[in-house]
């Protein structure tokens, strides 16, 4: 059964998201049945205030590789995503978000490096002009600068959530609010392998942004220190022999 042993599991926070996600489960669809690759497309609902859930009832109903769950009160794209991920059966995860800006499309080209690492990253440098305005682009421009600076790193578009892994990836994340900016980061404080690749990044044709300049810029600076303590402070160790 397809259903019962996914190869891939796409995990989606959604909400407010309710035009997008009919047209956003056929793209899903046009771009993996081809694969035939067993997948299952698992949305968290964040607590919806359209019809969002309504929808997604509706495709559960009519295909059972579609699974949802609904929050009982919005608890953010972190926890939605977190919460998909813990329901997420297959052996490779991708996450991406509702709005269709991460195109299913380019889901394919993740599959091959991740034979050789334990997580792709999107990347949507390149396109990012094509999908949002210059403010936009600025802003997340300055927040991936200072992230990378503060935390030691060079991830080039952390704010982008559009990332396959392996399972064994989120094993023992520690979850928070806005984890979702330093996915990667946590992965390699856990010594899995990460890598980037570029994405394409469509505007948004329905529904609205959940978040402003200010929330770009400033919201993750206390997340930020927790990261760079986190990186600096806990320890890896590899046992080379025991006895009894
Ligand atoms: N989202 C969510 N809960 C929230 C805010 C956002 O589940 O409280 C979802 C949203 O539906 C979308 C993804 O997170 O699928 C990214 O949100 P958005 O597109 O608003 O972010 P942007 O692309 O503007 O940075
Ligand atoms: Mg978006």
């Amino acid at each position: 059964m397809i259903a019962n042993t996914p190869v891939l599991s796409l995990v989606i926070p959604c909400y407010d998201e309710q035009d997008n996600l009919r047209p956003l489960v056929a793209a899903i669809r046009a771009a993996v049945d081809p694969l035939k690759l067993a997948y299952e497309i698992i949305f968290t609902d964040d607590a919806s205030k359209d019809k969002s859930w309504e929808i997604l009832k509706e495709l559960a109903a009519s295909d059972p590789r579609i699974r949802a769950l609904r929050f009982a009160f919005n608890s953010g794209q972190s926890a939605a995503l977190w919460a998909g991920m813990k329901a997420a059966r297959g052996q490779y995860l991708v996450t991406l978000d509702a709005d269709l800006q991460n195109d299913p499309k380019d889901l394919p080209k993740f599959l091959e490096p991740l034979k050789q690492f334990d997580c792709v990253c999107g990347t949507r440098v390149e396109m990012r002009g094509q999908g949002d305005n210059f403010i936009r682009v600025a802003s997340s421009r300055i927040a991936n600068w200072v992230r990378n600076k503060v935390s030691g790193e060079s991830i080039s578009d952390a704010g982008c959530c559009y990332r396959a892994f392996k399972r064994e990836c989120i094993d023992n994340l520690k979850f928070f609010k806005g984890m979702h900016r330093f996915l990667p980061t946590l992965f390699k404080i856990e010594g899995f392998t990460v890598t980037e690749i570029a994405v394409s990044h469509n505007p948004r044709t329905a529904g609205q942004t959940h978040y402003g300049v200010w929330n770009r810029l400033f919201a993750s600076s206390y997340d930020l220190l927790a990261v760079r303590w986190m990186k600096k402070r806990m320890f890896r160790y590899q046992v080379a022999e025991r006895v009894n």
